[in-house]
């Protein structure tokens, strides 16, 4: 008799649903490992904002997960538009460049509904709208960014916690400080279980299937050096710093299938005051997500993207690539006081740098060639839009014109003080490459066949994600395929 049923490896979003949905499929004994320490425990997951991107026809189905939003948000119901499954697998496709894998996706876009109703009914996971996230308040209602309409209340640390609570009263072990460092095979190369380090060393603990959800590499400087090249290897890490890639390394030691996009990434811009490693105390309060009511200037006193490309949930996922990019992976975000306003409240986490001109305020900022920042400022001035038919709730097409990169949309002038600049770098959320699976979520191996015993979820799963990533969809990733991977690995026999 193995010690266990099952062994999940790893205690964030992905991890936890699969632990609890393996003991609602029938599972007796549920084993969850987690590396790091009870304090530092629940990995990315507690440090997100809780957001969830699902599909939904009619937005009075999102009442089974926040029956009182219509109270405390009035005209919620009437303002959220819908967010069909095609128009999930729209953004997917859009934002992916077509390579998202249609099989994995087709699932997640199938299931999000369904899976967080069941994370809220089931896991016990209280949810509330994401106003502050994806909603623009205008007069005294909201305007909603399509999709990502929910969160977890109490963003990550609260979608942890009670993922935690929930896998307590269902009795499920769970070993701290007890990280996975080896899988165990049989003789028909199917996984038997895991050498476990823990507090008192290297052990064996054996189970009818294992379940990898222990996160990409995206706390791996040299993984991150080697797979995404510099200037990955300096990138601020976002969330925890335990995921280091041993599950993808354990899995591709007994031949699993590399998928996805292994040079891919999800990085922000976030505050260059930030520590290299993210503060358990801030958790997501690092973003720098208002860029598109501004422009942004490297060092050298350029701009270099187009701040006004898409609203920012659709473009963050890549900028902070092209910020850390930028000469010493750093930029500067200036508004004035026509779009103060609009800047998320995560901003308050930073003083700004404040002048009453543009020349007086470049002079105060680290920026290496300040005559060219200047000019760079007039010069998008000159090209820029008076405010007359400026809509921060959709893309507005006040674009600059003869700008190289112009910006598209929300392209005010600057003319507003007092001026305000805020510091961004490039910070690495989680890394696109994992195994492939299949819809089971069982691991594939290089022959293409499932290596018997073994399943995967969450960032661990190749293939969603490519280039760029629809803000709140690796949360939903996390439990739909967590979901399917507890499921499956309950049944295995
Ligand atoms: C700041 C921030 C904000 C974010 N905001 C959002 C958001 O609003 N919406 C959204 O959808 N996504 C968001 N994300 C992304 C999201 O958090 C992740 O995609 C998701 O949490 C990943 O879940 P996971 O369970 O796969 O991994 P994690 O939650 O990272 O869990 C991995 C677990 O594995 C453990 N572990 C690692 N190695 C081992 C080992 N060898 N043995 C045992 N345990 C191990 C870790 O300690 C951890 O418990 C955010 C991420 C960050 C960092």
């Amino acid at each position: 008799m193995p010690d266990y049923d099952v062994i999940v490896v790893g205690a964030g979003n992905a991890a936890l649903a699969a632990a609890n949905s393996a003991h609602e499929t029938g599972a007796k004994k549920v084993l969850v490992l987690e590396k790091a320490n009870k304090n530092e425990r629940g990995g990315n997951t507690f440090f997100s904002g809780g957001l969830l991107r699902i599909a939904f026809d009619d937005p009075r189905e999102l009442e089974a997960m926040v029956p009182m939003a219509g109270d405390v948000i009035p005209g919620f119901f009437e303002d959220v538009l819908p967010y069909s499954k095609s128009d999930m697998w729209a953004d997917l496709l859009r934002v992916t460049h077509n390579k998202t894998d249609r099989e994995l996706s087709t699932i997640l876009i199938d299931n999000s509904f369904e899976t967080i109703k069941w994370a809220h009914e089931y896991g016990g996971i209280p949810m509330e709208p994401a106003s502050t996230l994806s909603g623009i308040k205008v007069g005294n209602r909201i305007k909603w960014q399509k999709g990502a309409i929910i969160r977890a209340e109490h963003e990550g640390i609260g979608l942890s916690t009670n993922w935690f609570k929930t896998t307590e009263k269902n009795s499920i072990e769970i070993r701290y400080e007890t990280g996975a460092d080896d899988l165990l095979r049989n003789k028909d190369g199917g996984v038997t279980g895991v050498v476990v380090k823990g507090p008192d060393g290297l052990e064996e603990i054996s189970s009818n299937a294992v379940v990898l959800a222990c996160g990409g590499f995206e706390a791996n400087a040299q993984w991150r050096s080697q797979y995404l090249a510099a200037p990955w290897d300096h990138a601020k890490v976002r969330g925890t710093a335990h995921n280091q890639g041993d599950g993808l390394r354990m899995a591709l030691a007994i031949g699993a299938l590399p998928w996805g996009q292994w040079s891919g990434k999800h990085s922000t811009p976030i505050s260059n005051e930030w520590p290299d490693f993210a503060d358990r105390g801030r958790t997501d309060k690092s973003n720098r997500l208002s860029y598109p009511y501004g422009v942004m200037i490297n060092r050298n006193g350029y701009r270099f993207c187009d701040e006004g490309e898409d609203v920012g949930l659709y473009t963050y996922a890549k900028y902070g690539g092209e910020i850390l990019k930028q000469p010493g992976s750093l930029a500067w975000q200036i508004f004035d006081q026509k779009t103060i306003h609009l800047l998320e409240p995560r901003y308050s986490t930073s003083e700004p740098i404040k002048a009453d001109t543009l020349e007086e305020l470049v002079e105060l900022l680290e920026i290496d060639d300040k005559p060219q920042a200047v000019k760079t400022l007039h010069e998008y001035n000159e090209n820029a839009c008076d405010d007359e038919h400026f809509d921060p709730t959709k893309k507005d097409g006040l674009s600059t014109t003869r700008l190289s990169p112009n910006k598209t949309n929300w392209a005010l002038r600057l003319d507003s003080p007092p001026f305000v600049a805020y510091s961004a770098t490039g910070g690495i959320t989680f890394t696109f490459g994992g195994l492939k699976v299949d819809e089971d979520a069982r691991v594939i191996g290089t022959d293409w066949r499932p290596i018997p015993g073994l399943f995967c979820c969450g960032e661990m799963v190749g293939g969603l994600f490519h280039f760029n990533y629809p803000g709140g969809t690796g949360l939903v990733s996390g439990a739909v395929f967590g979901r399917i991977a507890g499921r499956s690995a309950a049944q295995y026999r």
